[in-house]
């Protein structure tokens, strides 16, 4: 019998573990010709997350449970998962609810079928969401279409159900900086979109401030597109064509009446400005130096403290 296999990264979590597991099980436990296991992951809970885990993996069949040695983040916590799955499908899910259960039949469904080899959620709305949130949520997804080949759709959760050709297409990609979204998207294969509309969390808190959000934007796009140190170079091409007709206009102007020496504010503005876009540039180089730096030290991903389960 095919087996599927469910990662759920899970950080400080204590309020959403059980519910998660009753609200799956039982939409699993109808699922005709698939066995199910449960791969929570702990990424560092510092609550009672690891010990509902334990008890879980006692009384239920077909969970088991990775338990990192500090918080490595959602990203590291996928990647483990999806190392230690052993099924033929592998579904990643939030354990806040915020990912229905109730779709997984649907995602099963379209990937046995044949067709396609990933069945993906997104959300059509942000209903719940703080406004301006969404509306950065939306400039980011603009943005970064536009200057990454990799296509990373809007509103794309990190919900899907896929085949373990594709698992293993994405174990091969090692880098320390992952930005899943682009990763799924960049290794190819057949990806059906299923739409749903956003859900509240279950319980507990959301583990992503507006800070944490915009930096994980800028390391996607830091990812996923060289565009950024294209525009050190765009720029540096338009200043010297300016400054060469500033050039050619201040002799001329020397020549015919004289006075070059007036306009000294207007120069420290042009200096300033100048060393603003220098001082912005050498900043996104490096940028890409210091994930490059990170990347080149080839630390492992997650470090793992204990597992368990069977
Ligand atoms: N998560 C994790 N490590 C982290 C942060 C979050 O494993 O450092 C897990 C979290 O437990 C949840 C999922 O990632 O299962 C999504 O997190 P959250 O609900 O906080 O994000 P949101 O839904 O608000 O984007
Ligand atoms: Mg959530």
């Amino acid at each position: 019998m095919a087996l599927l296999s469910i990662i759920v990264p899970c950080y400080n979590e204590e309020s959403t573990v059980e519910a998660f597991y009753a609200r799956t099980s039982a939409v699993c436990g109808a699922l005709d010709g698939v066995d199910v296991e449960y791969l929570f992951v702990d990424d560092g809970s510092t609550d009672r997350t690891l010990e509902l885990f334990r008890t879980l993996a006692e009384d239920k069949p077909g969970v088991r449970w990775l338990s990192f040695s500090r918080n490595f983040g959602k990203e590291a916590a996928m990647y483990a998962g999806l190392e230690h799955a052993r099924g033929d499908y592998v579904a990643v899910m939030d354990v806040d609810l915020q990912d229905p259960p109730e779709l997984l039949p649907e995602l099963l469904e379209i990937v046995q079928s044949g067709e396609y080899d990933c069945a993906a959620v997104r959300r059509v709305d942000r209903r719940g969401e703080p406004p301006i949130r969404s509306w950065f949520a939306r400039q980011f997804y603009k943005l970064i279409n536009r200057v990454s080949k990799t296509e990373i759709v809007d509103g794309a959760r990190d919900f899907r159900l896929m085949k373990r050709q594709m698992v293993d297409a994405i174990l091969r990609l090692g880098e320390y900086n992952r930005f899943s979204k682009g990763i799924f998207s960049w290794v190819g294969f057949r990806t059906k979109w299923v739409e749903t509309v956003n859900v509240e969390r279950s319980g507990g808190e959301s583990k992503w401030s507006f800070f944490k959000l915009l930096i994980y934007a800028l390391d996607g796009i830091i990812a996923f597109s060289t565009a950024p140190l294209a525009v050190a170079s765009v720029l540096g091409l338009v200043f010297c064509a300016a400054a060469f007709v500033a050039i050619i206009f201040v002799i001329v102007r020397q020549l015919l009446w004289g006075g070059s020496a007036f306009g000294w504010p207007s120069l420290v503005c042009i200096i300033l400005l100048l060393a603003g876009i220098q001082l912005f540039s050498i900043g996104i180089l490096g940028q890409y130096l210091a994930k490059a730096y990170l990347e080149v030290k080839k630390r492992p991903i997650y470090i793992l403290r204990e597992e368990g389960g069977s």
